[in-house]
């Protein structure tokens, strides 16, 4: 059988569910009888070292991997290959991810769109360019209710890493966001 080789983005806020899309769509590969494997940045040891997490609890067995070329090395027999917290990589990702699926591989990736600053986050605009499919998914603003936008810090501060839950992070529109920094720097 050909393998078409196609990327896939999923991107959005943080509480946004991009890693449970991710994780379902890995799933019905694995029904399908795809050989799959998710990778993820070494430093996202959050919650534990070896599975990608999500918020709601939901697991798949994951690789952490210290630099994008690892995820070429470890992934010559896979059919679908998972890429979650893509925004703390450098940009050779955007490569790995084109050559992945030039070989026929299709590659799924997850991650922040935007920093809690509300810039673009690493390499993910980068990889939103070379994705086939781009979906993005949104949290819920903690202020208002309307769809998400950002990921904002509750507390101080300025590393662009984020690896917080609800205690650290709120999601806000663009609305709220703004009326938060009351209209300083934007
Ligand atoms: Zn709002």
């Amino acid at each position: 059988m050909m393998r078409r080789g196609r990327v896939e983005v999923i991107c959005g806020s943080m509480f946004s569910g991009k890693t449970e899309e991710l994780i379902r769509r890995m799933r019905r590969a694995e029904f399908a009888r795809q050989r799959v494997e998710i990778f993820k940045p070494s430093l996202d040891t959050r919650y534990s070292e070896e599975d990608v997490v999500s918020h709601e609890g939901t697991t798949i067995n994951s690789t952490p991997v210290d630099c994008p070329a690892s995820i070429l090395l470890l992934s010559s027999d896979t059919d679908v290959v998972g890429i979650d917290e893509a925004q703390f990589f450098d940009n050779s990702i955007v490569d790995v991810c084109n050559e992945l699926a030039n070989r026929g591989v299709r590659v799924i990736v997850a991650g922040l769109d935007l920093d809690y600053l509300g810039q673009p986050f690493g390499p993910m605009p980068a990889l939103l360019a070379i994705a086939d499919e781009v979906t993005k998914v949104h949290a819920i603003c903690v202020r208002c209710g309307s769809l998400a936008y950002v990921s904002h810090r509750i507390v101080d501060g300025d590393k662009q890493v984020m690896l917080g839950e609800m205690k650290e992070y709120e999601p806000l529109c663009r609305e709220c966001y703004k009326k938060e920094k009351g209209g300083r720097n934007l």
